[in-house]
């Protein structure tokens, strides 16, 4: 087998999108499966719309995830430059030799004139195309209208009354009749080339042997074999790869959430578990398993297990995902992710002690699906004064065992340190020998005590997260509340 080349090839006009990052990851798991070459490029011939910084957010955002790649911007290679704007001069080689071999022509139509044949068209009917107007000027015709000073594009003559299959590799067989495409523009009257035939010429030049694009690219692809065919070049495999749909099941947008996956990222989302999150949109492994570490997806992934029918973007799935990636991740690694979420709620420096932060996080990190929630959850631990928050917990607190309970508590807080989990778990278990009271009747007081509420982490990280002063504080606030005296030491 020919050694496989791969591309992503991203307009800069957006942010990395969930569905350019799937395809992304799709060629990318074909590279790595098959030792080929992934190559990104940059298709920035939408002057108006491309921009520097998308251009950065896209580059940024697949080295987040993990998706490296062999060849192309930043990184150069034997078939640069990467950046179609920096590719002109190579495209124009071409689009003369079209011009020369007859199966190119200028066009001098201005808008206007095009959308009155379409709107023409669509009157009658018909499909709306050009109809190849210009095809018949006469010289003289030419001469006049370029006298006009109109400057021409360069339209491709799509050959009339055939049919061009394109073999997809998820699709099977797709049928375009060249009747309904219409000669379309391959230069634009300032000379920079469209899509269509810059994506041509660039994948036959860096010799790409497998398309693996959204489905949204399926209809050009029929334009784009017509072009292989006319340049002499020899066609790479297409895949075309669902779409994405949100769960309402129209295409996935702005409007079912975030899109982008900066925002992801943003959010608290990990790589990891982003990456397995968008394998598994569209490609359906064997078997049931649903957790894939990248080696895992580069083994078993294959273009014959991706699916024809529409992916659903299952946030549930997600965050099911995330949360999973969250706790089997090293602890010190989570930590270090969660440090700006806690800074940014006021709740840190960023300058405490590592092992403190340490037990902050892993006393939460169960509960959360991604890690900007981790200030919801954390937020007991910094509160100035954590009184009983529903009647459950004022009815907690009320018990008649827990003056008792609390003063036995507070001998333990003067008399021992508690700054780890061990400790903490001797002081608790030493709670209930002391008081001769079961595990329930001590515990869930203490815990409304110290937290205000009847749920939440584990009481042998809150002892050592609160720590003897915050610890002595909210034992003597919750006798307050109660209205009891606090015992003597
Ligand atoms: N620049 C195109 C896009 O971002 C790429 C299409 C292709 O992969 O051929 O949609």
């Amino acid at each position: 087998m020919e050694r496989v080349r791969v591309r992503f090839a991203p307009s800069p006009t957006g942010p990395l999108h969930i569905g350019g990052a799937r395809s992304a990851l799709f060629n990318w798991l074909l590279a790595r499966k098959y030792n080929g070459t992934m190559v990104v490029r940059i298709e920035d011939t939408d002057l108006e719309r491309s921009s520097p910084e998308s251009e950065k957010n896209i580059l940024d955002s697949l080295r987040w995830l993990g998706i490296d790649w062999d060849e192309g911007v930043e990184k150069g290679g034997p078939y640069g430059p990467y950046r179609q704007t920096e590719r002109v001069e190579i495209y124009r080689e071409y689009a003369q030799r079209l011009l020369a071999e007859g199966k190119a022509y200028y066009c001098y139509c201005t808008e206007e004139e095009l959308e009155a044949e379409r709107q023409a068209l669509l009157a009658r009917g018909e499909m709306p195309r050009y109809t190849g107007r210009c095809l018949r000027l006469t010289v003289a015709e030419k001469r006049r209208l370029e006298a006009e000073g109109r400057r021409p594009a360069l339209r491709f003559r799509v050959p009339p009354g055939r049919v061009v299959t394109v073999e997809d590799l998820v699709r099977g067989p797709v049928r375009f009749e060249t009747d309904g495409i219409g000669d379309f523009v391959i230069v634009k009257s300032d000379g920079i080339p469209t899509y269509n035939f810059a994506v041509v010429i660039d994948d036959a030049l860096m010799k790409i042997t497998h398309v693996i694009r959204g489905e949204e690219h399926l209809s050009n692809t029929p334009r784009q074999l017509l072009l292989y065919e006319a340049l002499g070049f020899t066609p790479p495999r297409f895949a075309h790869v669902s779409l994405i749909l949100g769960q309402d099941r129209t295409k996935m947008s702005k409007r079912h959430g975030a899109t982008s996956v900066e925002q992801y990222r943003r959010m608290g989302y990990l790589p990891e578990a982003l990456i397995n999150f968008l394998a598994l949109l569209g490609w359906a492994p064997e078997g049931e398993k649903e957790i894939f570490s990248r080696e895992e997806l580069i083994q078993e992934f294959s273009l014959d297990r991706v699916a024809k029918n529409p992916a659903v973007f299952d946030l549930e799935k997600l965050n099911w995902l995330n949360g999973y990636y969250i706790r089997q991740a090293p602890l010190a690694k989570i930590r270090e992710l969660a440090v700006p979420y806690l800074r940014e709620a006021g709740y840190i420096t960023g300058q405490e002690n590592p092992a403190w932060l340490d037990l902050v996080v892993q006393s939460v990190r169960e509960y959360l699906t991604c890690l900007a929630e981790i200030t919801q959850h954390v937020g007991i631990y910094f509160a100035p004064q954590v009184p009983p928050a529903d009647e459950e917990a004022a009815n907690v607190l009320r018990g008649e065992q827990v003056p008792q309970v609390l003063t036995a508590f507070s001998r333990l807080v003067e008399e021992r340190d508690i700054t780890t989990v061990e400790e903490a778990k001797a002081v608790l278990k030493d709670l209930t020998r002391m008081t001769r009271l079961g595990g329930k009747q001590v515990y869930l007081p203490l815990r409304v005590a110290l937290t205000g509420r009847t749920r939440g982490p584990e009481l042998y990280y809150i002892l050592p997260i609160l720590g003897r002063e915050k610890l002595k504080q909210r034992v003597e606030a919750a006798f307050a509340w109660l209205g009891v005296e606090k015992p003597a030491p």
